[in-house]
């Protein structure tokens, strides 16, 4: 991956300020310098419409994406996989999860034809997708493999 001496961006997943942060810093909590959440700490963030734009389209890391909804049953039931899954990519890719019942635009636009589906960007576009729920262990290696 790239590397700049400013460092790797970050897209706060609260309020969607891009930080820098050094590549040396990842793995040391970095927070976010405009509203002070973590911006990796291996949970599972929540998206909106406007989060989910700028960090699908311009992250420095890796983001998986679970595409999800209250009222799905495997959803839910993957959740606290993926929660795992977010603890054992952490400091490489960070987890974070959209609710397709609110942003139904974003859904459609992302071709999603089924929920739960995951689908992993990197450098600003999509690099993989995965559909159904799945077991800890199973999203992390799709995302290892997928990263190479
Ligand atoms: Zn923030």
């Amino acid at each position: 991956m790239a590397e700049t001496m400013d460092g790797v961006k970050l897209v706060c997943a609260t309020c969607g300020q891009a930080n820098r942060v050094p590549r040396a810093r990842l793995a040391e909590g970095p927070k976010c310098g405009s509203c002070g959440d973590p911006l990796l700490d291996g949970k599972v963030a929540e998206l909106d419409a406007a989060t989910h734009d700028k960090v699908s389209r311009g992250d420095g890391l890796p983001v998986l994406v679970d595409y999800w909804a209250p009222w799905c049953g495997p959803c839910r039931a993957m959740a606290p996989e993926f929660a795992k899954a977010a603890k054992m990519l952490a400091p490489q890719a960070r987890l974070m999860k959209l609710n397709t019942e609110d942003h139904p635009a974003i859904s459609q636009r992302a071709g999603i034809r089924g929920i739960p589906a995951l689908i992993l960007y990197r450098n600003g576009r999509e690099l993989a997708r995965l559909a159904g729920a799945r077991p800890a262990a199973e999203i992390a290696a799709f995302v290892r493999q997928s990263l190479g």
